[in-house]
């Protein structure tokens, strides 16, 4: 088993997690087994309480675990599969240990961070490398270096490479070096200092993973080298990528950072195989088509708040040789401006996930513009939910209809709790979490995308169709295209008379890779294509 310990130096999002995960692209390429985990130094056990402005995407994996966004990356990146075991946070590690603490499990000692919250920690990493049976275990430490909190992190993976010994474990430290303007130069000063930072503590970096807008010449290359106590050829450039992320494994790839790896921790691994990869980045730097898609959000001023959606539609762009063009609404303009001069000209509408009242009626809006103007429609979750109020409103004619997430008193809660969920006080991890099964019906559009009539995917919801309506829908022409086996739950809808309406209460975002599109997302964006180019002026 050999580790790989990902550290970030100077400032935050640096797409540690993208390097992270794009390093698992080759070391996978070479054909080690590969997986990867994260460590968050915050206090919240999972981000599954925080807002998204905060945090961005709660990511959900199989397991039903609510982890950090970058888990997104490494599933999307590699064929690993991840379970909660995969994202540890200072909360969780604090929980084990004051919970050991009552037990009476270190009875008679002071219980500390030094050695046991760092042997927690330590814990983590052989319980991940046991599970995942894989050759290569990357863990990603959260922060900066430097932060107080990560402190914990940083002792505890130095205390675990003594241990694995040399050659089992290298410290890779991705750090940014700036272009300052005013001087016309990349600046190093900021990686030498964040370097030493962790020499502080006990790590030496191995390699130096180097942030930058513009190229590092030779110079830079051999200060950084000298200053940092890196070999030369460890200094690797990551420079901003031109066209898309999927980009990163093919430019760290040149910078030799794989055979590096594979020399330093001594695996014997052919040269990866990147054809596939480098084909998927043709498609999206130069595709035979074009789209426009509209998602309808509240958090759109946070490109992270929608990453795997974001993702997903791109993926589906893969899948059709098309370049997706994303406009990033906020629902809340639809209200003030309207539909028609929001939306008009756009090949299709995705309404994603989302949680409260703010912005809701600009979705409701949104919904009934695709549904009346026949306009592709992909609702997720709370997406689901806005199609079917939109429904029961105008068609239905069922006034004030609403989810009573929304509304308490609405005379129509189409959408509802289930009386499992109404018993329910605590917030933390405690929805509709993880893989489920459902079931699709001959003969639905559903079933045509998938290929499939049982399929699994994730949750993460709490409000849910209101059964007592499904008469009265399906005699409109509201589709139950999907439902739980046990025919429940409502899992997917769609509409008769539409060249493309669905909406699905799970996140099938979620498992769209770039080289395995997810059918819902393929089939959308083959829809507004299609719509674009045959629409009636
Ligand atoms: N707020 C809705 C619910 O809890 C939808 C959740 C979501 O979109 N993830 O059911």
């Amino acid at each position: 088993m050999k580790y790989i310990f990902v550290t970030g130096g100077v400032v935050s999002s640096l797409g540690k997690g993208l390097t992270a995960a794009a390093l698992g692209t080759l070391l996978e390429n070479r054909g080690l087994k590969v997986t990867l985990q994260k460590f968050d130094p915050y206090l919240n056990v999972d981000p599954g309480t925080m807002s998204p402005f905060q945090h961005g995407e709660v990511y959900v994996l199989d397991d039903g675990a609510e982890t950090d966004l970058d888990l997104g990356h490494y599933e999307r990146f590699t064929s690993t599969k991840l379970t909660r075991f995969n994202n540890l946070t200072s909360g969780q590690v604090y929980q084990t240990v004051l919970d050991k603490e009552r037990r009476g499990d270190y009875l008679g000692k002071t219980v500390q961070v030094i050695p046991h919250v760092t042997d927690e920690i330590q814990n983590r990493i052989h319980q991940v490398a046991e599970q995942s049976k894989a050759d290569v275990i990357i863990t990603e430490i959260g922060g900066t270096t430097g932060d107080i909190e990560g402190l914990p992190f940083l002792e505890a993976i130095r205390e675990f490479a003594l241990d694995v010994g040399y050659n089992n474990a290298i410290f890779v430290h991705v750090t940014y070096v700036p272009f300052i303007k005013a001087a016309g130069e990349l600046k190093t000063k900021p990686t030498q200092q964040s370097v030493a930072k962790l020499r502080e503590i006990g790590i030496t970096p191995h390699i130096l993973v180097c942030r930058c807008e513009r190229p590092l010449n030779k110079e830079l290359r051999q200060k950084m080298s000298l200053f940092c106590n890196v070999p030369y050829e460890a200094v690797i450039e990551e420079k901003d990528v031109e066209h898309s992320i999927y980009e990163v494994p093919l430019m760290l790839q040149r910078e030799r950072l794989d055979d590096l790896v594979c020399r330093l921790l001594q695996l014997e691994a052919p040269a990866a195989d990147m054809s596939h990869w480098q084909d998927i980045i043709r498609k999206l730097i130069a595709p035979q088509h074009r789209v426009r898609i509209g998602v309808v959000g509240k958090y759109i001023e946070l490109h992270d708040a929608y990453k795997s959606v974001y993702e997903a539609i791109i993926h589906g762009g893969i899948a059709n040789d098309c370049g997706v063009e994303i406009e990033k609404i906020e629902a809340e303009e639809i209200e003030k401006f309207g539909a028609e001069k929001v939306l008009k000209g756009l090949g299709g509408i995705l309404v994603p996930g989302g949680f409260g009242e703010r912005g809701t009626e600009g979705k409701v809006l949104a919904a009934q513009y695709a549904r009346e103007r026949k306009v592709p429609y992909l609702g997720l979750c709370l997406g689901m939910q806005i199609a079917t109020i939109e429904f029961a409103r105008n068609v239905l004619k069922l006034e004030r209809a609403h989810s009573t997430e929304f509304d308490q008193q609405t005379p129509h809660p189409v959408i509802a709790l289930l009386d499992e969920q109404k018993k329910v006080s605590r917030k933390g991890g405690t929805m509709r979490l993880g893989s489920q099964p459902c079931q699709l019906a001959m003969g639905s559009m559903a079933a045509h995308l998938y290929g499939a009539f049982l399929v699994n995917e994730r949750h993460r919801h709490r409000y849910e169709f209101n059964n007592a309506y499904r008469e009265k829908f399906e005699s409109h022409g509201f589709v139950f295209s999907g439902l739980s086996p046990d025919g429940r739950l409502v899992e997917v809808i769609e509409l008769k008379d539409h060249p493309f309406f669905i909406a699905s209460q799970f996140h099938p975002e979620f498992q769209s890779k770039p080289n395995r599109p997810h059918p819902l997302f393929k089939g959308f964006i083959a829809a507004s294509h299609n719509y674009i180019h045959h629409r009636p002026l």
